[in-house]
């Protein structure tokens, strides 16, 4: 139907009009910055490795209730019974024995690659008297030259011509071959690049089945996105599932994945290898196997720290370099950072008592010393202060402890005299009200230098008598530093 320009114009105007009074109606949903990152239904299928494993998982766990079925039928009421045990099949990637694994990252092994096509022996001619046949024979040879199609990589498209009678001369299967070849090293060298680019997003595809695993046994609902993203680790957020028979899973839950690149972990050495509790597992371990002990140690600490009651993430469970706990927050928004939140002077100077006493309870009742303790690693949450990234916190009789411990002071110190908490103790006065230590230096030189000399004593005694020093044990002997 044809019609004027006028009632063209007036009929936009009418949507236009009406669009609007829509959008006040119904004002637009704030829609959430990106869709779910792993859900049940809506999985990454980038990765076609990753996919590849996935599809094997299931179908391996197929295949094992089948044969939990028939052997279930074969044996009956039966008095003896058989089992199907030896035949079930343990997928790599399912069992959670992580000494025999294979990571990408350390070598270069892919055990999903095919293996080289291997040449049959060429014996020259086969049979015997009369019936000997050459390799020269052309039917022969064609046929094995077809037959020889199925040792090329599974990827390579060879059509159907091996189940049939094919017979392909030796030009033509030679020049297959060569193409089979350079097709496979190709497709290797992609794939070499892509999972090293996603290794420098710290969440290789190894990390994602890891996370996707969660969710497919329904532990985790969904993993929502990241929350941040630090040198050291990636933490996302997801979605607590079902409870398992000895585990409840919170209603929120923070990933922590620890990096799987190599380089930052190094200068962190100094903490883990003096801990005596990995001591002896640090020398005989390889890096990707300390980045899981991070992972470990964090796990640790945050159940030593609940155990006194001081408010910290709950630790749900530890897969790997990848560690669950409980998410402080609510509703995908993590918990402000101290050092981000606005707090009234009441607040503020109850965070700082709260903070205090939480330093002495990490010392005295959990025996560690948080090492990286500042107002980044504090959140405020349900009005009060809650600890995180214990990862790298420290026994106070670790040889570089109570340095470590004055470093916490200081950051805790300046931090709350400058958020005008008067009450706040100066970092000397802190450090002693926390350790109990009793160090009189007046300045921050000569008081370092005692703090030093007080670990080298308690080296020096450890190695000597195998024992730490009296003043750690807490058992109320005088310290020995005042001689
Ligand atoms: P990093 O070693 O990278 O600093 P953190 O443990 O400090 O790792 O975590 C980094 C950030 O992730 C934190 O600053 C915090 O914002 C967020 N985060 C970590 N754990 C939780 C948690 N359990 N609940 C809420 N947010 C968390
Ligand atoms: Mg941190």
């Amino acid at each position: 139907m044809s019609c004027s320009l006028a009632d063209v114009m007036s009929e936009q105007l009418a949507k236009e009009l009406q669009l609007e009074e829509e959008n006040a109606a119904f004002p637009e949903v704030v829609a959430v910055a990106e869709g779910p990152f792993i859900t049940g239904e809506n999985v990454d299928t980038s990765s076609d490795l990753m996919l590849a494993q996935m599809l094997q998982m299931e179908f391996d766990r197929e295949y094992d209730a089948q044969l939990r079925r028939e052997e279930k039928k074969i044996n009956g009421d039966s008095k003896v019974s058989i089992s199907f045990e030896n035949y079930r099949k343990v997928h790599p990637y399912d069992s959670d024995s992580s000494e025999d694994e294979v990571d990408w990252q350390d070598t270069r092994h892919d055990p999903y690659r095919a293996d080289k096509p291997t040449t049959t022996p060429r014996k020259g001619f086969i049979g015997k008297g009369k019936d000997i046949t050459t390799k020269h024979d052309e039917v022969v040879c064609g046929r094995k030259n077809t037959a020889r199609m199925e040792n090329f990589a599974p990827e390579f498209q060879v059509g159907d011509g091996i189940g049939m009678d094919l017979k392909l001369s030796n030009q033509v299967f030679n020049a297959l071959k060569q193409h089979a070849y350079s097709e496979e090293r190709r497709s290797a060298r992609l794939h070499e690049k892509k999972e090293h680019s996603t290794a420098e997003k710290a969440v290789d595809p190894k990390t994602r089945l890891l996370m996707y695993k969660m969710v497919n046994s329904g532990m985790l609902e969904t993993i929502t996105g990241c929350i941040s993203t630090g040198k050291e680790s990636v933490v996302f957020h997801a979605y607590g599932g079902n409870a398992t028979e000895d585990k409840v899973i919170p209603p929120e839950c923070a990933i922590k994945v620890f990096k799987t690149t190599l380089n930052e972990f190094k200068n962190r050495d100094k903490y883990i290898k003096d801990d005596y509790r990995f001591k002896d597992r640090f020398s005989k371990l390889n890096p990707r196997k300390i980045i899981r002990m991070w992972a470990e140690k964090e796990m640790h600490n945050l159940t030593r720290m609940q155990n006194a009651g001081i408010p910290c993430p709950q630790v749900v469970i530890l897969k790997k370099h990848v560690l669950v706990m409980s998410f402080i927050g609510q509703d995908q928004v993590p918990a402000p950072k101290l050092k981000d939140v606005t707090l009234s002077s009441e607040d503020m100077k109850k965070a700082y008592y709260q903070v205090l006493n939480m330093m002495q309870q990490l010392y005295k009742e959990c025996n560690l010393v948080h090492a990286d303790l500042s107002e980044y690693n504090m959140l405020w949450h349900d009005g009060k202060v809650w600890l995180i990234d214990v990862s790298q916190s420290v026994e106070p009789t670790h040889p570089h402890g109570l340095e470590f411990l004055f470093r916490d002071c200081r950051n805790v110190a300046q931090f709350f005299q400058k958020a005008g908490v008067a009450e706040a103790l100066n970092e000397r006065e802190l450090f002693n009200a926390v350790s109990g230590l009793n160090i009189t230096a007046d300045n921050e030189v000569d008081f370092q230098a005692e703090i030093e000399a007080l670990e080298k004593m308690n080296e020096d005694h450890v190695q000597n008598h195998g024992k730490k020093l009296s003043v750690f044990s807490g058992d109320g002997d005088p310290p020995i530093y005042d001689e």
